[in-house]
């Protein structure tokens, strides 16, 4: 069995296009492994061949990969006039069978050696199609299905595409570190984060035993899907029960949350740095809560000492939601378990802190971060 993955956003990279197309290959590669399929690029295009027993596999592969804008199972065969015709007539027999009523044929020829030029090509499948099925109609400006034809070292013809992520290939951004809760904005700022090229580690805060381990649990399952798609990501769970502990005695109860969120901050740029990571990614969204007001995401960034991305900071809950289920996470994060912002959080948080107000509570913490405790689970 043969597929055609068709490489996106990268076309328009030019210098850079042959290390993004390397990259996506390598990814392509590690997503394929244990299917024995074999990966063969040319011409802007990606050929996959594989054992029909894999083609599951393989397809849920596709359906993982950002970089590519769609994947079609193609039919080959012999580049001879009547060999690429006949192939054309399955093909459009078979969308014809799936419901398609109206079809184009759109042809490429790579090899100039092929008798017909892509125009005849067109006019030759289409004729041939029509004696075969008079109910499949032609329809050149907006078809049910464009069968699509290129004759390189060997025919080609596909009719369906499936659409991908496109995006751009993980890796081609460097990596990140999701600040990865187990709540419903992160993963999604995860996931958008990986289609712009962003290979991801994620770190989850906990405060075991005020939290449960079935909390811990979900980020491990959410990182497991976002590890479907950003491949070797690594999770690190941080308990951060002393630090809460110490913002328990030692500050106003109003400024809880911020001062958490201050030392997520630091410790997630502390293990972002060690782990070669370039960035932090949270999943804030302006308003969206009493800690993502402007002045409250400035005091909880002052100990960040990378960038902090936030995709999702003009996106509405509603959207966010909408994306959540897309991928697939949506279940996960609404799994009822405490989060350890959740405990000890202010009834009347402050809105609008001052940076240097925030800087002063802070130090009076005097947080050590080499004694947190920070384990790796298996994912
Ligand atoms: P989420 O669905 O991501 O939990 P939320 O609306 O609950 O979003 P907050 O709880 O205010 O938002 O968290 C804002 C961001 O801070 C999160 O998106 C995440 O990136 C980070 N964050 C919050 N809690 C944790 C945690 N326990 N571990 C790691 N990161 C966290
Ligand atoms: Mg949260």
């Amino acid at each position: 069995m043969t597929f055609l993955l068709k490489p996106g956003e990268l076309s328009l990279k030019k210098g850079n296009k042959a290390i993004f197309q390397r990259i996506l290959l390598r990814n392509l590669t590690a997503l394929l492994a244990g299917t024995s399929a074999q990966i063969q690029s040319r011409d802007g295009r990606i050929y996959v061949n594989c054992a029909d027993e894999a083609a599951e596999q393989a397809e849920s592969a596709f359906s993982h990969l950002s970089g590519i804008t769609g994947w079609a199972r193609a039919r080959t065969a012999e580049k001879t006039e009547n060999a690429v015709i006949a192939a054309c007539v399955e093909e459009a027999r078979l969308c014809f069978e799936e419901g398609a009523k109206s079809f184009k044929f759109e042809s490429r020829r790579t090899d100039k050696s092929f008798p017909l030029t892509s125009y005849k090509l067109n006019c030759a499948a289409g004729e041939a199609v029509l004696n075969a099925l008079p109910n499949f109609k032609v329809n050149v400006k907006n078809p049910d299905v464009k069968i699509c034809v290129e004759i390189r070292e060997r025919a080609f013809i596909y009719g369906k595409e499936k659409p991908a992520l496109r995006g751009l290939p993980v890796g081609s951004a460097g990596r990140g570190l999701l600040l990865l809760s187990g709540g419903i904005d992160s993963p999604v700022a995860g996931f958008l984060m990986l289609l712009r090229g962003l290979r991801l580690n994620a770190i989850y805060f906990h405060a075991y035993p005020y939290t449960s381990n079935e909390a811990k649990q979900k980020a491990v399952m959410l990182a497991a899907l976002l590890r479907r798609y950003s491949i070797n990501l690594k999770l690190f769970v941080a308990n951060f029960a002393s630090v809460q502990q110490r913002i328990k005695e030692r500050a106003p109860e109003a400024w809880a949350t911020i001062l958490l969120r201050m030392a997520m901050m630091e410790m997630a740029s502390m293990v972002a740095r060690r782990e070669k990571c370039a960035c932090l990614v949270t999943g804030e969204s302006l308003s969206q809560v009493a800690s993502q007001t402007v002045e409250n995401i400035a005091s909880t960034q002052s100990r960040a000492t990378l960038p902090v991305l936030r995709p999702l900071i003009g996106m509405d809950k509603e959207s966010i939601i909408k994306k959540a289920v897309k991928i697939g996470s949506y279940p996960i994060s609404i799994l009822p378990y405490t989060d350890c912002c959740s405990i000890f959080s202010p009834e009347h948080p402050v809105l609008h802190s001052r940076t240097d107000e925030a800087a002063r509570l802070y130090s009076a913490l005097e947080l050590d971060f080499s004694k947190i405790e920070l384990e790796t689970p298996a994912i």
